[in-house]
């Protein structure tokens, strides 16, 4: 288990610089396990039950380094830390987006595209879970502007779709018809704008589009657009 300094901590989870910080313990405000913290340079075991243990002016500590969390995210924001316009780092709680090390999509979601996005600060977590080793399959719902023709399921689980200026055929894929223009699409990578061009190389075009899963793990029915949830072990179980 890391330990860090307690200012250092706290500075690095958002609540100020560590002079900050350390006037927080000086004015007592900085409890641990019921007592105050008398000391801003103490070292501190950064592990996952320290929500519980610590309180920060009467509030439960933030989310310690080493976390995940599930957002579904609404139409209309974008998943990059650069572009201008509603931002997915907007919708959570300011603090967190002062963070080191910081909280980064794993990832990406369009713009216009609603769902489950996944978001951690940990570097180890990302890469595995994006890595094109790990195959973590990704379910679509597709709403479509035309009627399906009855070949695309077939074509899209052959594995010998190319798609323009490309140069390796996608993996087999696994659609699913729910309606005239209306299907499920699992894929096992995730290139650009994938399903979109998955869907213009047979000839029609997607009206909307929306992710429901990753792994074992489902967008759950109570979590609006905008909401997010923490996850926990059992959640990454599902996951990887
Ligand atoms: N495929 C797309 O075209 N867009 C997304 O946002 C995700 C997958």
């Amino acid at each position: 288990v890391p330990t860090l300094r307690l200012d250092r901590l706290l500075a690095n989870m958002g609540y100020g610089s560590r002079r900050e910080v350390q006037s927080l313990v000086n004015a007592g405000l900085v409890m641990l396990d019921g007592a105050e913290v008398e000391d801003a340079d103490r070292r501190i075991a950064v592990t996952r039950d320290l929500s519980e243990r610590m309180r920060i002016q009467g509030k439960p500590l933030d989310p310690p380094p080493g976390l995940a969390l599930m957002l579904h995210k609404p139409l209309g924001v974008t998943c990059s830390h650069k572009e201008a316009g509603p931002l997915v780092y907007g919708l959570l709680p300011d603090r967190w987006r002062r963070r080191d090390p910081a909280i980064s999509t794993i990832g990406r979601l369009d713009k216009d595209t609603s769902g489950l996005l996944l978001m951690t600060d940990d570097g180890n977590l990302l890469h595995r879970v994006i890595s094109p080793r790990a195959n973590i399959s990704k379910r679509y719902r597709v709403e479509l502007d035309r009627p399906l023709r009855g070949d695309e399921a077939e074509i899209f689980a052959s594995g010998t779709l190319m798609l323009e200026s490309e140069d390796k055929p996608l993996m087999p894929a696994l659609m699913e018809v729910i309606s005239e223009t209306g299907a499920y699409l699992t894929l096992a990578e995730g290139r650009y704008h994938q399903v979109r061009r998955m869907f213009a190389a047979v000839g029609n075009h997607v009206a909307a589009l929306h992710r429901d899963r990753i792994g074992g793990l489902t967008l759950p029915e109570d979590l609006g657009p905008g909401q997010y949830r923490l996850l926990g072990e059992a959640d990454l179980a599902l996951l990887l």
